[in-house]
């Protein structure tokens, strides 16, 4: 059977040529699916009972499984999305005054493995299919409705959730492309955010084939603390990450790049590190996403204290760059950034890093 989840417009398109339909057949199609909520043919009334029934004998709509859903009281959502063989992924839903945020999976487990990141010490499995990455979308829009007014809830999806979305790149763009169709959910280029740790020629990638809001996670300002927090530096430093983020911007549907930087105490929080920080980022429209270190169990690290978050947003800010300190969500039920464990059963069978870092 062919998930038709599995495919954006051109694929769908592709796909009905292939089985003697009529292509332009799937736009209808695709706003049963994604629009609708449709995952049963029957539901598409106004389909040809000949092109249903070629469907139904051929094709599925089939979302993964929800195995849990946990809610926080500041009204965060997460669901524990099960991926089948043992495995499962997270997803959240962050909503805010002036928009609803979904924090989207793209991979089970993380082979980068940050230090600090709860997804990166689990290992890597494998990569999400776009049945799997767009579904977690389809779900939460089901599991969330609409709001008075008709209006999705969700507003913006990050891709921000488990796993390095660059390194799944192929599916990961089917459903970007997904995300922004106007037959599907009809997301606009700066509310969808891809968030990568620095994958250099993948950025160049994304930027060729759907460029969308970019976020880059930084952590450090210089490559010996980058190259033990963030491993993928040694092979992309910083000099090749900041170019690339440059070369981004000539595309990008926003005029600057979000770099986030997780507050370590003792690690990466210092004045000084503001200082190289603001030398590094000079030639770089950008703002800054400060996130307040997310603990979780034997990682090692702490979380900077609110002092020395000040003194570096500040620090920041003088020297004119806008900065905001990302507000913990949802940690009541473990639904914060980095904290976002699902299940992983690694095949890459890493060394733990246990050890803290100081520089
Ligand atoms: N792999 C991508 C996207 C997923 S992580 C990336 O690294 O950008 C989303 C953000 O949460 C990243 O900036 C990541 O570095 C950050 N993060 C990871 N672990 C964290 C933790 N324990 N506390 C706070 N932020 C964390
Ligand atoms: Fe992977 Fe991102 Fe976690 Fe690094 S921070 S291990 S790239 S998910």
């Amino acid at each position: 059977m062919i998930n038709l989840l599995d495919f954006d417009l051109p694929g769908l398109t592709r796909y009905f040529a292939e089985i003697g339909e009529k292509p332009f057949r799937a736009k209808q199609v695709l706003r049963w699916i994604h629009q609708k909520g449709a995952s049963d043919f029957e539901q598409m009334t106004d389909l040809a009972k000949s092109l249903r029934e070629n469907l139904t004998q051929r094709a599925e709509i089939v979302a993964p499984k929800i195995r849990d859903e946990f809610r926080s009281d500041d009204g965060t959502v997460k669901w524990l999305i099960d991926t089948g063989a043992g495995n499962a992924v997270e997803t959240v839903f962050i909503p805010e005054d002036d928009r609803g945020t979904l924090c989207v999976s793209s991979q089970v487990g993380c082979a980068l493995a940050c230090t600090f990141c709860s997804t990166g010490r689990q290992g890597f499995n494998r990569n999400l299919s776009v049945s799997e990455i767009i579904g977690q979308l389809w779900l939460a829009n089901k599991a969330l409705g609409r709001d008075p007014k008709g209006e999705r809830i969700i507003s913006n999806v990050v891709m921000m959730g488990m796993g390095e979305p660059l390194t799944n790149f192929d599916n990961v763009v089917t459903a970007l492309n997904i995300m922004l169709d106007d037959h599907a959910y009809g997301l606009s280029r700066r509310r969808v955010t891809v968030s990568t740790s620095g994958v250099v020629p993948a950025m160049d990638r994304l930027a060729a084939a759907c460029p969308v809001a970019l976020a880059v996670s930084l952590h450090a300002p210089n490559d010996a603390l980058r190259d033990v927090l963030v491993p993928i530096n040694q092979k992309y430093p910083l000099a090749e990450l900041m170019a690339a983020c440059q070369r981004y911007l000539e595309v990008a549907p926003r005029d600057f790049i979000t770099f986030e930087y997780v507050m370590l105490d003792g690690v990466n929080d210092s004045l000084s590190h503001a200082a190289q920080l603001i030398a590094l980022t000079r030639d770089v429209p950008c703002k800054f996403n400060l996130i307040p270190f997310n603990p979780f169990p034997d990682s090692g690290y702490a979380r900077s204290k609110p002092e020395a978050i000040r003194r570096f947003r500040e620090a920041l800010q003088e020297a004119g760059y806008v900065v905001t300190t990302r507000k913990t969500r949802g940690d009541d039920i473990d639904a914060a950034c980095g904290q976002l464990a699902g299940q992983v059963h690694d095949k890459t069978k890493r060394k733990l890093h246990k050890e803290g870092v100081t520089l």
